[in-house]
């Protein structure tokens, strides 16, 4: 049986969680999760990682940091990076479609690694999140950009990851924007829009409190 993360295996633990720790001396912070498959028994073993989701290899290779890794490009706003793979062992290259649970290559301990175990992290708009709040059952699409993104006033003629958010937020209450980032004319309409529907101030920008509404995921709100 095989799990999100393991070919032979359907149990896993997480032995290291993201965030602040220290390694090798140093504090530092731990921008993924440190994962190992685990038997039926409840032993730690190793095993050949699988993709968690379908993508593209964006890059695939070897430093003296990841080791062994491989980078998936998941859409428009996920990246997920897989570390410390067994020397010769990794079965991708950039460029390579993978499908949900395809062998990236077999557990080890490579680049900068105390013993086997596979460094997961996930990027969300560039930025690395918890992977365990990402896999976490409750968490929709929109949950996840909340939890990952700063609020910026944005204005029209803004453009960037914030704006496709923006646009994301807005369709997700109901226009159907095209999610290009860019904040033309037609992100400054459904934002009136939705500012008018909300009886917030219709000023056209993205402040805290438009934000504050955008971000409340009861559409009936
Ligand atoms: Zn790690």
């Amino acid at each position: 049986m095989s799990s999100r993360f393991f070919k032979n295996y359907g149990g896993y633990k997480i032995t290291y969680p993201f965030g602040e720790r220290v390694i090798f001396g140093k504090r530092e912070h731990h921008s993924g999760v440190d994962l190992v498959a685990v038997t039926d028994e409840g032993n730690a073993v190793t095993d050949w990682v699988v993709a968690f989701d379908a993508g593209e290899v964006i890059e695939a290779g070897y430093n003296s940091r990841s080791g062994y890794f491989c980078k998936i490009r998941h859409d428009e706003t996920a990246v997920s990076l897989y570390c410390h793979f067994k020397k010769d062992t990794l079965k991708v290259k950039k460029g390579d479609r993978v499908e949900k649970g395809e062998v990236l290559g077999y557990m080890g301990s490579t680049g900068r690694s105390t013993g086997a175990h596979l460094h997961l992290g996930i990027a969300i708009f560039g930025e690395y999140v918890d992977p365990e709040k990402y896999f976490s059952k409750e968490l929709s699409e929109v949950n996840r950009l909340i939890l990952t993104h700063e609020r910026k006033v944005l204005r029209r003629g803004a453009a960037g990851e914030e704006v496709r958010l923006l646009q994301t937020m807005l369709n997700f209450h109901g226009a159907s924007l095209k999610a290009d980032g860019s904040f033309g004319p037609a992100t400054h309409e459904a934002l009136l829009e939705f500012q008018r529907k909300r009886l917030l101030e219709a000023d056209g920008s993205a402040g805290p409190a438009t934000w504050n509404e955008l971000m409340k995921l009861n559409k009936k709100a």
